[in-house]
């Protein structure tokens, strides 16, 4: 008998593994932060000595998600900016200045509570955006939390006003690299940094080359957004002659150790060289509702996913952090607008949330799967509660009627982090206390107005 920290029992396993079996009465055991036994509870039981037994009757297990892009800066910024804002005007006039405008202490705060609504709803992992500007301040408000995380500092290099230098700009964006990789190295600790980029245009030839190689080098990943509007490729067009996938394949950049976020706006030869190097694509599918990106009417997600690219989802800004809904949507928005209902199985939308989180996170077969090996990072979902009832078909269930709010309990690295729907490493009163006078302070600095369409009285 071997013995194991933690043995979860009795629930239903939708375990994402090679076979993608789903186990109707299965067990899970734990230890030292590995998964060490899973399959039928009476056979796991047969082989392990727990320290601590979870009877899971009436769950639904899952592996935890990965949340391949998301901003846990934008968080206090939630539902403030007015919905009908041109892509630049947004970026330009409220999201960048609202930024810049937090203390070092309101982006911890902001942090903290992405992460908790991404714990509660069993998201494990995530991939932050590269839009860290305190950086050290957030890393060491997460450190603690449980959760694991790839982040970035913000990271804009191009010389866009008159009299920028552009040779100390990228000098500048390189020496962060080198004091963040240094001060939080991806050494098997939970949160590390990796050599993010903002993208679209912001960031040079040159810098490219350079985050490629430390990455390449160091088996770090790197993403960067791009073209979610028009205003990439056409910014590429005017500036290089060339669209962006296109650029930045000539560059040498494309490949397994990067993901685009966004790729609404790409075209067929885009497709075809993202599928040929390996790139992942990670969308976020409530931003390009949000922002009107034209996802379902401009982007190729079902010609990319058949060409063979690897498909992750993010969450992207602050609105949302329950990653569940944004499966729904990769599920539904294709079958709608393409009027074809093979597009995008429930299974699919599943390994999304999972295992191709993991390959483009390069942690394939460690985190995104209930296999032995991998990494304790395990969710139960209550399916006592009425959106679960009845259960037939566990993948379209935690598609088509679950979401996050089931969540009951989450381990990260076989840790408990969420029992009972409440987190064990975070004071939710108090943090959700911090997080509203932030809020207001934040706002009320920035002089930007709320624009209500209603009276508020
Ligand atoms: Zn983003």
């Amino acid at each position: 008998m071997q013995p194991v920290n933690t043995l979860v029992t009795g629930a239903m396993l939708v375990t994402m593994d090679a076979q993608r079996r789903v186990i109707r009465d299965g067990a899970v055991a734990m230890a030292e932060g590995r998964i060490v036994a899973v399959g039928p509870s009476a056979e796991v039981a047969a082989k392990v000595a727990p320290r601590e037994v979870i009877d899971a009757h009436g769950f639904v297990a899952t592996p935890g998600f990965v949340n391949a892009h998301v901003h846990l800066t934008e968080t206090l910024l939630r539902n403030f900016l007015p919905e009908a804002l041109p892509f630049d005007e947004g970026l330009n006039q409220w999201v960048i200045p609202l930024y810049q405008g937090h203390t070092p202490e309101e982006q911890a705060i902001a942090a903290r509570l992405a992460v908790l609504a991404m714990l509660k709803t069993g998201t494990t992992t995530f991939l932050e955006a590269g839009t860290l500007i305190a950086f050290d301040a957030v890393a060491q408000a997460l450190e603690g939390t449980g959760i694991r995380g790839r982040i970035g500092r913000w990271c804009m290099d191009r010389a866009f006003a008159p009299g920028d230098d552009q040779a100390a700009l990228t000098r500048a964006a390189l020496d962060a690299f080198e004091t963040d990789l240094a001060a939080w190295p991806d050494d098997g600790r939970l949160i590390a940094a990796w050599p993010l980029l903002v993208g679209h245009m912001t960031n040079t030839a040159e810098l490219w080359q350079a985050a490629t190689a430390i990455a390449r080098e160091r088996s770090l990943r790197i993403a960067a957004h791009m073209a979610p509007a028009v205003g990439d490729p056409e910014w590429y067009l005017a500036n290089t002659g060339k669209r962006p996938v296109q650029w930045l394949a000539d560059l040498g950049v494309l490949g397994d150790h990067l993901s685009l976020v966004h790729m609404v706006h790409v075209d067929a030869s885009e497709v075809a060289l993202l599928a040929q190097s390996g790139t992942h694509v990670v969308h976020c599918p409530e931003a390009s509702l949000k922002g009107g990106y034209q996802a379902t009417t401009r982007g190729l997600f079902p010609e990319m996913a058949a060409a063979g690219v690897n498909i992750a989802l993010g969450t992207d800004g602050g609105d949302r952090h329950d990653l569940m809904p944004s499966a729904r949507l990769m599920a539904g928005l294709w079958k709608d607008s393409r009027g074809d209902t093979a597009l995008f199985p429930a299974e699919s939308a599943l390994e999304m949330l999972t295992v191709n989180g993991a390959r483009a996170m390069g942690l394939e077969g460690q985190i995104g799967t209930l296999s032995v090996g991998a990494r304790a990072d395990l969710v139960l979902h209550d399916a006592r509660r009425p959106e679960w009832v009845p259960l037939h078909n566990p993948a379209q269930q935690l598609v088509w009627s679950a979401d996050g709010r089931g969540v009951h309990s989450v381990w990260v690295d076989g840790k408990r982090v969420i029992e009972a729907g409440r987190c064990t490493t975070i004071d939710e009163d108090l943090l959700l206390a911090q997080a509203q006078d932030a809020a207001q302070a934040v706002v009320s600095r920035s002089g930007l107005p709320l624009r209500m369409a209603w009276p508020l009285l």
